[in-house]
């Protein structure tokens, strides 16, 4: 493509619309366009990122056997109201009516449609199992639609749905679209991580997520490289700290505390670190009381887990000020297990410590030297805390935490859709069965928006090679100033075209200082200069995006030099 002939305007300044730095680039670099909130246009340069990862998506679906088919965007309701999701699946759902007066939504996900044409075209067992895919557009009218591609109304998604006669073949199908998924995320050259995504309940349904890792994520990772293990933070399990707990040995004493309501300024004014102070959260219970929740003072609730309680209301709240008043005598923060007239549970690490710090439940009053069992009730204890660094995984190894982007999304549905709609097989005994499914989502466009979070830097965007709308830039310099450097330019162009390059031409007539600006910004890995000097001398310039060290290379050199550094890239 000839820059000459394309209409492509960058922007200077940061959009004051773009909060976050691939929405930012995305704009700046001419990729997108807004229409309106949460719904863009793929400009040239940006529809062939796109297409680069749909390509390797397509490639990686084929060979793990599923089939592709493109189903229609728009829904009937009749379809969402066999499952029940008409009504359940809330205002992410954009609802259509026709001129009939008929309900339609603008699809958010497929489970309906594909379980539909399911039910109609398979038979027999014979025909299973089967795996459908599509690539193609979803709406979801999201809340705060203000990621750009990161969450977006309208997005591109590949969507995949399995057909089974019973759970080992659903096993065997999921087990190959994670390896699907391992091998597209790995092509398109991102750094990601498989996580657990399932709550671990027994029963609960098998569901792994696939994270690039990027420091803006919305998604914290618990993840040990020793061992292998991988969980969504809201997942990943603590255990209780090893070894009985220490014996009570200081007393139990009141002291004021004024104005000291958070762990913070409490273990300030006491002298005693967080780790032996108490927090006790009171929140809603589920027949209408009030329930305590008691952490270390270092530690944080996870609402998941504490959802999971049977005696927690779901979803979680915590206590209004005038209940908390009402309970315990004094405003919030003041909140400890001594004479507390509710049920307690504590998280595990809070029921090992002994001469504690906790509320007194009396305004500007903390106690110390609390012990359980002799000052407040021995605590029922359950995992209620966030994991934090270093904490042992499941398997034994220490944690890290690291953020995340969810691109892709793999799930045993079991027969949830089925059962509701009545997708049967004939098996091998002539019964009918119901079918086993699973689904396996990806975020294309989020994956294109994904890559910048993670692969930019101060000048703009440095695409992973797989990615990258062209393999190389090929920057005129001056091209006014010279037919022979213009002349040397097209042949470059022609040639390594021909030889199976991706070649973006900037041929402009523009300030080179412009030039380079604008080619740091789009993120092209290879860039080569070719300007009135070199050419004298026989030689363009070479540089990668991200090293940014310069290099002549000889222009008889250059094409073999290209293909060489673009396939290390796309190994790499
Ligand atoms: P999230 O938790 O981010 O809202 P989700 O879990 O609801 O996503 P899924 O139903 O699992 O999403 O959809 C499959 C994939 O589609 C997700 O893994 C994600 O990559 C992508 N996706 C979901 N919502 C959006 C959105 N609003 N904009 C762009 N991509 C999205
Ligand atoms: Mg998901």
């Amino acid at each position: 493509m000839r820059l000459s002939q394309l209409p492509w305007n960058t922007l200077k300044e940061t959009p004051a619309e773009a909060e976050v730095v691939s929405h930012q680039l995305l704009l700046r670099a001419g990729l997108i366009r807004r229409l309106t909130s949460g719904i863009f246009t793929w400009m040239p340069l940006g529809l062939r990122v796109l297409r680069r990862v749909e390509q390797v998506v397509r490639e990686e679906m084929d060979r793990a056997g599923a089939l592709e088919i493109l189903m229609p965007a728009v829904q009937p309701a009749e379809l969402w109201q066999e499952t029940g999701r008409w009504d359940r699946y809330g205002d992410l759902l954009l609802r259509i009516r026709d001129r009939h007066e008929r309900d339609y939504c603008f699809g958010p996900t497929h489970e309906e449609v594909i379980t539909d044409l399911a039910r109609r075209e398979l038979r027999s067992y014979r025909q299973l199992p089967v795996n459908y895919y599509q690539i193609q557009t979803k709406f979801r009218d999201e809340i705060r639609p203000r990621f750009g591609l990161m969450r977006a109304r309208e997005f591109v998604m590949k969507d995949a749905y399995s057909f089974h006669l019973d759970q080992a073949s659903l096993d065997e199908s999921y087990a190959t679209m994670a390896g699907a998924y391992g091998r597209i995320f790995t092509r398109l050259g991102l750094r990601f991580r498989t996580v657990e995504a399932d709550s671990g309940e027994i029963g609960g349904s098998r569901s792994q997520e696939f994270h690039v890792l990027a420091d803006s994520g919305e998604d914290a990772i618990a993840y040990c490289d020793a061992d292998g293990y991988a969980a969504n933070v809201e997942m990943a399990p603590t255990f209780a700290p090893r070894g009985p707990r220490a014996a009570p040995a200081a007393t139990l004493t009141r002291v004021a505390t004024p104005a000291s309501r958070t762990i913070g300024e409490v273990s300030g004014l006491l002298g005693v670190p967080a780790q032996r102070c108490l927090k006790t959260l009171l929140v809603e219970g589920a027949d209408g009381g009030l329930v305590a929740l008691a952490l270390r003072g270092d530690h944080t609730l996870n609402a998941v887990k504490a959802e999971r309680l049977p005696q927690v209301a779901k979803p979680l709240a915590m206590a209004s000020p005038e209940r908390i008043l009402a309970l315990t005598g004094a405003p919030t923060g003041f909140a400890g297990p001594v004479g507390l007239a509710v049920p307690l549970v504590a998280d595990h690490a809070a029921g090992k410590l002994a001469d504690f710090v906790a509320g007194a439940n009396a305004d500007g009053f903390h106690h110390t030297g609390v012990n359980w069992g002799r000052d407040a009730a021995e605590p029922v204890c359950a995992d209620l805390r966030n994991v934090e660094p270093g904490d042992p995984s499941p398997h034994g190894g220490p944690l890290q935490i690291a953020r995340g982007i969810e691109v892709g999304h793999i799930f045993q549905l079991g027969t949830k859709y089925s059962q509701a709609m009545k997708a049967t097989v004939l098996d091998h005994d002539g019964q009918e069965r119901v079918m086993t499914m699973g689904c396996y989502g990806i975020g294309v466009s989020r994956i294109v928006a994904a890559a910048i979070e993670q692969n930019h830097d101060a000048q703009g965007i440095v695409w992973p090679g797989p990615m990258s709308p062209f393999d190389v830039m090929l920057l005129v310099l001056n091209p006014k100033n010279s037919d022979a450097v213009t002349a040397a330019a097209e042949k470059l162009y022609l040639q390594w075209r021909q030889a199976g390059l991706e070649v973006l031409l900037d041929d402009r007539d523009a300030r080179p200082g412009v030039k380079f600006a604008e080619a740091d910004l789009l993120g092209i890995p290879h860039r080569v200069v070719i300007g009135e000097r070199g050419l004298k001398d026989g030689v363009v310039e070479y540089r990668h995006r991200r090293d940014g060290a310069e290099e002549k290379v000889a222009i008889s050199d250059a094409l073999a030099f290209l293909i060489r550094n673009r396939d290390a890239g796309a190994a790499a």
